[in-house]
């Protein structure tokens, strides 16, 4: 199709000024001028003229109409054919057609409309009924247009709120400096866990750890360094869990928890010593600790099978208490608790249970 405007078909020039956009395909050119002036006076109406209706679909990509006339007898391609290449072409299927015939036979309109027609005129149309019925269906077309654009724009503008919200979400989650999960996080996930763990009947286990001295760190390298310290301990105790359900967890300053879904005693003392051993071999100088000359981190490990119903915060103060007494038997080690399913079932749990302090 020409990419520029055939003078004998541009008979008005498309201009911006003019939201109503006619194209006319007719083989008569005595029609387009009958039609052309009857136009004249509607400053706000376009109009293009067709006479190949060949070329018609690539005319009217090119000139954007808002409604077509389109005559009913055509050589080679007739209005009825041509209609229905409107309907089918992506560009034109939405547009307005309405046929114009020298016939008001009834089977002749019927078959028009089965073409997709929107509308029916009788050659030559008067000038008051021809400007209503393009005014009217140009105006439905431009609403449909702004319809389908403003709904586009809904939709993408909800599909970045649902984005935008996605990553709230998780922002809210995540503690800002180590990227572990937060604490408000960690009790969501864990009082789930700890329900599922009851209906299954199974051992879940939890891992509550502190940096051994960590104010002396902060006091002897200053807390800039101390914040990069904690980052690098959460780095390298978050890479010793490794299951889908398992969950670290920034649970204070600098203190730490992990739950481990389907973890009994022995398995939550083995990945608490890796977190031990991962820590360590990190090799962050810190002269001002009674440990040694390297950032330790003591652990507490605290497990049960726990009975529907009953508190999970019991074994936070379980993992707690062992916590304390790692700390207490000179830190950067590991203590260990296992609850007996008789003992999971208190509320809250008995702290005497502690059988392997
Ligand atoms: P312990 O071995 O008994 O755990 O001794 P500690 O010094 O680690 O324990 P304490 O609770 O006395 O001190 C914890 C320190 O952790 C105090 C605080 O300055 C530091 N801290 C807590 N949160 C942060 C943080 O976000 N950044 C830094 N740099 N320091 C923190
Ligand atoms: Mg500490
Ligand atoms: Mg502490």
């Amino acid at each position: 199709m020409p990419a520029t405007p055939d003078v004998a078909n541009n008979l008005m020039p498309v201009s911006v000024e003019r939201p109503l956009m006619v194209l006319l395909v007719d083989d008569q050119s005595f029609v387009a001028e009958t039609i052309r002036r009857q136009l004249l006076g509607e400053s706000d109406i376009g109009f293009h003229y067709c006479a190949d209706p060949a070329e018609a679909i690539g005319i009217a990509e090119q000139v954007g109409p808002t409604v077509v006339l389109l005559d009913l007898v055509m050589p080679d391609i007739d209005g009825l054919t041509l209609c229905r290449f409107f309907r089918a072409h992506p560009a034109t299927r939405d547009l307005p057609v309405i046929m114009l015939s020298s016939t008001e036979d009834a089977p002749v309109k019927a078959q028009a409309f089965a073409a997709g027609a929107n509308d029916y005129l009788v050659k030559l149309p008067d000038q008051v009924e021809l400007v209503a019925r393009l005014r009217y269906h140009s105006g439905a077309y431009v609403n449909k247009l702004q319809r389908d654009e403003a709904y586009r724009a809904l939709r993408a503008s909800q599909l970045k709120l649902e984005e935008l919200n996605m990553e709230l979400r998780q922002l809210a989650n995540l503690d800002g400096l180590t990227g572990l999960a937060n604490r408000r996080f960690f009790n969501e996930r864990y009082g789930e866990e700890w329900a599922r763990a009851a209906r299954k009947r199974a051992a879940i286990a939890l891992i509550m750890l502190d940096v051994d001295h960590f104010k002396a760190f902060n006091d002897s390298r200053g807390h800039l360094e101390g914040d990069g310290c904690l980052k690098q301990v959460a780095g390298a105790i978050k890479q010793m869990v490794r299951r889908p359900g398992d969950l670290v967890a920034r649970y204070g300053g600098e203190e730490f928890i992990a739950v481990l879904p389907e973890t009994d005693g022995n398995g939550g003392a083995h990945v608490a010593e890796n977190m031990r051993a991962a820590v360590e071999n990190l090799a962050i100088p810190h002269e001002a600790s009674s440990v040694g000359a390297r950032v330790t981190i003591s652990l507490g490990v605290a497990s049960a099978v726990p009975s529907p119903g009953t508190d999970p915060s019991g074994l936070i103060k379980l993992a707690d208490e062992c916590l304390y007494q790692a700390k207490h038997q000179g830190r950067n080690r590991v203590k260990t608790i296992t609850l007996s399913a008789e003992d999971a079932d208190p509320k809250p749990p008995n702290p005497g249970v502690l059988k392997n302090p």
